[in-house]
């Protein structure tokens, strides 16, 4: 890895904060950026994957071929899918998978429905999924994709053509030894279970292993469900230990009431932390003596959202993010924490559940104000993990119970944390850019020792 700092032309730097110094808890107080950025800049999650990319790249002096070929994706496919609509009617829905990496294992990486998918979106995620990979040290490349659509819009049948075509079209580029889908935002369980029988019938034989996030019935793991929520939950205790502070006196916000945001509340909520709020994109709760999460659960298993609830008030979604508590956890989307509201963040740890909600705009302020960060790409990755026992379990045809799945998770969890701290010491740089450099120096190594085919 030794060799020269060499910045290639073209790369904007304009959001990268400038070194500072280590404040003493793993993080670093940074100077102010030099240049201004507009909110459409700041909030591309393509652009703040490329900042810290370069930022890590350039502490760890990257040699400048390494350099090129780590920063861009190495495959990105376009489709355009044709459904028949239950009224009748055709729609053309676009659809992405951009495959980052495949230097240390095929690639991993999650499907996302939503009206805002955008090739920069899967871009940024499918690279954070090579990182967040390599963090937790699983054999692993990164991918993602999405499809621009309304899930909450559609039928079953909709979706189950959606998504049987959108695999088909992908057919030669997924499967076990290739690029192995999961779930992700829009998407669940059923999806993974069109998704592996799709690609099943091509091959003329049930192949489990192309998908993960199954229900369990159909190859899924045991575990994999909570499993990001319970990483996220791992983390937090780790952090609390870092910082000299016990579960019961820790207040906690969380934003997003889905698959992250959920178990990660109820996990928090049954080791004793108080949840003071949670968000949804619709509205809020809070109640200062900490909310019933397994009640909440009931409640919108119920009725179908979070709201109206008995056990707590009322309050404003996007207030709710300020407001004072110790740990802030985002867990529902990009670019929540950005120059504009991230001077008023009162948390003392911000553990991020969801890619990218914060601006690399906003890092710089919450390093000025000394907030404990947890990267998403260490924060969120018991969910990869998991997927990637259950990839093991599907290709060993034999199955773990879920206490050993979770044990295991705890070691990878607990560890990768170590491994971010120690990085974050040694090297004299905050959280997040110590777990991007000890992501890129694995990924680096492995792509270096491999060599360049020709
Ligand atoms: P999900 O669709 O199950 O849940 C997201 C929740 O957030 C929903 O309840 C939604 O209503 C809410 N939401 C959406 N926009 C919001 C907003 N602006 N404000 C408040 N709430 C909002 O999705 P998920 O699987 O829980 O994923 C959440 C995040 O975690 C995403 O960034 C995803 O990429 C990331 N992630 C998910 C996993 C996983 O295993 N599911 C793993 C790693 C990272």
């Amino acid at each position: 890895m030794a060799g020269e700092h060499l910045v290639p032309s073209g790369v904007a730097l304009s959001a990268v904060p400038t070194l500072g110094r280590n404040n003493g808890t793993g993080m670093e107080t940074m100077s102010s950026t030099t240049a201004t950025i507009s909110i459409e800049q700041e909030t591309n999650p393509w652009e703040a994957q490329a900042a810290r990319f370069e930022e890590a790249a350039s502490r760890l002096k990257l040699d400048a071929g390494m350099w090129k070929v780590l920063r861009s994706p190495s495959r990105e496919i376009i489709v355009h899918i044709p459904v028949a609509m239950d009224d009748g009617s055709i729609e053309v829905f676009t659809g992405y998978r951009v495959q980052h990496s495949i230097s240390r294992g095929p690639c991993k990486g999650g499907i996302r429905y939503a009206p805002d998918v955008s090739l920069d979106e899967v871009r940024a995620l499918a690279s954070w999924m090579t990182w967040k990979c390599a963090v937790v040290n699983i054999p692993f490349g990164g991918a993602k994709g999405g499809v621009i659509c309304d899930p909450k819009k559609m039928s079953q049948g909709e979706l189950e053509r959606m998504t049987r075509r959108y695999t088909s079209d992908l057919i030669e580029f997924i499967g076990p030894e290739k690029d192995v889908p999961a779930p992700d935002m829009g998407t669940n369980e059923q999806t993974m279970a069109w998704i592996m029988d799709t690609y099943s019938m091509h091959m003329r034989q049930t192949v489990t292993s192309v998908v993960t996030g199954k229900p369990v019935n159909l190859g899924g793991s045991r575990g994999r469900r909570e499993a990001t929520g319970r990483g996220v939950s791992i983390v937090c205790d780790q952090a609390l230990k870092y910082l000299n502070m016990t579960p019961a006196e820790t207040t906690v916000i969380v934003q997003g009431f889905g698959n992250v945001g959920m178990y990660t509340a109820k996990l928090l909520w049954e080791k004793g932390y108080k949840i003071i709020g949670i968000g949804e994109f619709d509205g809020a709760l809070f109640n200062a003596r900490g909310i019933d999460v397994s009640e909440l659960m009931e409640h919108k298993a119920r009725r179908g959202s979070i709201h109206v609830f008995a056990g707590a008030e009322a309050a404003d979604k996007d207030e709710l993010l300020t407001m004072k508590c110790d740990v802030l956890i985002p867990a529902a989307t990009e670019n929540v924490i950005t120059s504009r509201n991230a001077s008023r963040i009162q948390a003392r740890i911000l553990c991020e559940g969801a890619n990218g909600p914060t601006t690399t705009v906003a890092d710089e302020i919450l390093s000025d104000k000394g907030v404990f960060v947890i990267p998403d790409i260490l924060a969120n990755a018991g969910g990869v993990t998991a997927s990637y026992f259950e990839w093991v379990q599907d290709r060993m045809g034999y199955f773990w119970t879920e206490d050993e799945v979770n044990q295991r998770l705890e070691r990878i969890m607990i560890d990768s944390f170590d491994d971010v701290m120690q990085y974050a010491v040694n090297h004299n740089v905050n959280n997040r850019i110590a777990a991007y450099m000890l992501a890129i120096d694995r990924v680096a190594y492995t792509a270096k020792q491999r060599g360049i085919y020709a």
